[in-house]
């Protein structure tokens, strides 16, 4: 433990943000990370309690007292090494991960959490700076050939686990740029793209192989879901090609909210219009769907909503109203009742401070257009009676709308690619596999296992790299008969 008494002295620094008017103005980052001294400082804080709640709350286990206390003596190069041991991508979760560790964090009772993502993005962030992520290629190579279906977190992590156990690794993807969602979902406000580069470059370097534009199982991609594909390759030539298959295709599948007017003209799906913007913001044509000048209604209150009403005011919206089902969560939780797990309370992000109206216990009736345009949005309040939401009677009412962007969750993966497989299904559509135990990970099909979103349905970053990298030791045992990857 650092200073025994950090945690009196030193309050809770989060870490600045440009202002509203300036980041604005473009798609770069504008969360100021940490300097040495202040991430010091912040490390001093940590109680380095008897039992680490953090550590658990921490879907990969990130060994959060250790590294605490390391910036703290300014220990950062021993730092890196301890949080690398249990994550592949601390850059990627040091800017995107919502924290559940924190939530967890037993200064979190009574006080205000160890501000551990802002330690996280200073220790990854200093270490590429200083040159100490460096490539770890294999000492020794098996010969043995694993393909990773889908290019996410999930994926990645399992490729680059997978090459430094010393098997062949080829990932491939149907767009055309490596990273899920990380590339074509996740703004560029929130991370920026060169961080995905940086990091193929150095998984290149350990020996994995990339083949973007190629889709895995000989089908079509259903409407709505973004396919750069230029080549298919078969489930059964993969099968026969490699030694094992990982999929991790994610849960693509959006959402939809079939009421009337949904063909209008300018209602689309989230990721119509935030994939088109990375592409742009990338260097690629214009988005093609624009929200100039227009009136925008978002529907669903989660990250992609927030997304949207992001980059909505990036494109400048005349306005940005954001409806929610669910009536609006306390601004506070209770603590005694929910620490240490994530509790439901209101969570303002940066894109909502940038200017959204939210609006609470709100159900879409209809879309009212004209000459085949939305033009406004017919909604009506909601009510909980006897454990259902219910109309609230006379509550209906008109706003203007000529941009609704659906921001409702993912349902379950696009089936095609199980199917090419003849993965079996669970009851939401997701790959079935189990996590525990032997055969953890493996699918019902002889050397294919599943990860990631296209396992769990729709979740979180640094669960996807949770999965990829367990899936990667349960493949690496399959293959070898055991495994010194960690679990
Ligand atoms: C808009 C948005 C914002 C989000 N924001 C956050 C956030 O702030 N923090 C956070 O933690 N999580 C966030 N999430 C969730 C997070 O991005 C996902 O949980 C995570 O990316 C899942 O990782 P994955 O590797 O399982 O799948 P994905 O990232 O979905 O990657 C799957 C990849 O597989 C490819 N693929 C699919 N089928 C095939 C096939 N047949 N052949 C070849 N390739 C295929 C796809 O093209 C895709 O590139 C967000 C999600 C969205 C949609
Ligand atoms: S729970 Fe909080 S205070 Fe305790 S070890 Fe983890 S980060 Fe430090």
């Amino acid at each position: 433990m650092g200073k025994p008494t950090g945690f009196i002295e030193y309050q809770r620094l989060s870490e600045a943000y440009a202002p509203v008017d300036k980041r604005l103005k473009n798609y770069k980052e504008f969360v100021v990370r940490l300097t040495d001294e202040q991430a010091a400082i912040q490390g001093a804080r940590c109680m380095d309690c008897g039992v680490p709640f953090c550590n658990n709350g921490c879907p990969v286990n990130n060994i959060i007292p250790d590294w605490n206390d390391l910036v703290y003596r300014n220990h950062w190069r021993e730092a890196i090494e301890v949080l690398h041991s249990t994550n592949n991508f601390p850059e990627f979760t040091g800017r995107i991960c919502p924290a559940p560790c924190e939530a967890a964090c037993t200064l979190n009772i009574n006080s205000d959490a160890v501000g551990i993502k802002s330690i996280e993005h200073a220790i990854i962030d200093k270490a590429w700076d200083e040159g100490w992520v460096v490539p770890q290629p294999a000492d020794v190579k098996t010969g043995r050939k694993v393909a990773v279906v889908g290019s996410g977190p999930a994926g990645l992590a399992a490729a680059q686990q997978l090459a430094r156990a010393g098997h062949e690794v080829t990932v491939f993807e149907k767009n055309d740029r490596v990273g899920g969602l990380l590339r074509y979902g996740i703004p560029d406000f929130k991370m920026e793209k060169w961080l995905i580069d940086r990091r193929v470059e150095q998984m290149q370097a350990e020996g994995v192989r990339f083949r973007t534009g190629v889709l895995v199982g000989a089908e079509e991609m259903p409407a709505g879901i973004v396919n750069d594909a230029t080549e298919v390759i078969s489930a059964e030539q993969l099968q026969q090609d490699f030694d094992a298959v990982v999929l991790t295709g994610g849960a693509e599948v959006p959402r939809d909210l079939p009421v009337p007017g949904r063909e209008l003209g300018g209602v689309h799906f989230a990721l119509e219009f935030l994939i088109p913007q990375n592409k742009q913001v990338a260097g690629d044509k214009p988005n093609p769907i624009s929200a100039k000048g227009k009136h925008v209604v978002v529907i669903g209150g989660g990250d992609t909503g927030s997304d949207c009403v992001g980059t909505s005011n990036r494109h400048g919206a005349a306005s940005v109203t954001q409806f929610e089902l669910m009536p609006m969560p306390p601004v506070q939780e209770n603590k005694p009742l929910t620490w240490p797990y994530w509790p439901t309370k209101l969570r303002t992000s940066s894109s909502h401070e940038e200017g959204c109206e939210r609006d609470f216990a709100v159900a879409t009736k209809e879309f009212i257009g004209k000459n085949g345009k939305v033009k406004a949005l017919k909604a009506c309040r909601l009510e909980w009676k006897d454990g259902r939401m219910v109309e609230v009677p006379g509550s209906e009412f008109e706003i203007k709308a000529d941009l609704v962007l659906f921001a409702m969750g993912f349902t379950n993966p696009v089936g095609g690619v199980l199917d090419a497989f003849g993965v079996a299904k669970d009851a939401r559509g997701n790959a079935s596999a189990a996590t525990d135990g032997e055969g953890c990970y493996a699918t019902n099909v002889p050397k294919v296992f599943a990860a990631g979103d296209m396992r769990r349905g729709q979740s979180l970053v640094v669960w996807a790299i949770r999965e990829g990298r367990q899936c990667a030791r349960a493949v690496d045992e399959y293959l070898m008969g055991e495994s010194l990857l960690p679990r």
